[in-house]
């Protein structure tokens, strides 16, 4: 089981949380209409084993979008930070 710590609402069973993908994606822009390019970025996915970045919504919280970095082997939690956050260029 998962514990996840919010930086809003602190420690947390992942079942308050939605899963939201991997954090890595880069989209292409929105005016970019190469479809190999948005084919890429919205079906392509790797499976890491290990270290990863994550989105996960706080839905039964906050609601708050967070970066969690995870180890996808041992569920061994390294970060988790806030998504606007890093937007805004912060840590
Ligand atoms: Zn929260």
């Amino acid at each position: 089981m998962l514990r996840i710590t919010c930086p809003h609402c602190g420690e947390r069973d992942h079942a308050e949380f939605a899963y939201g993908g991997d954090a890595t994606i880069k989209y292409p822009s929105l005016d970019n209409a190469d479809q190999e390019a948005w084919f890429q970025a919205v079906f392509i996915r790797k499976n890491p084993r290990g270290k990863h970045s994550e989105l996960w919504q706080h839905v039964g919280g906050c609601r708050e979008w967070l970066v969690v970095e995870r180890d996808t082997l041992t569920h061994e939690i390294f970060s988790v930070t806030s998504a606007r956050v890093l937007a805004e260029g912060g840590q």
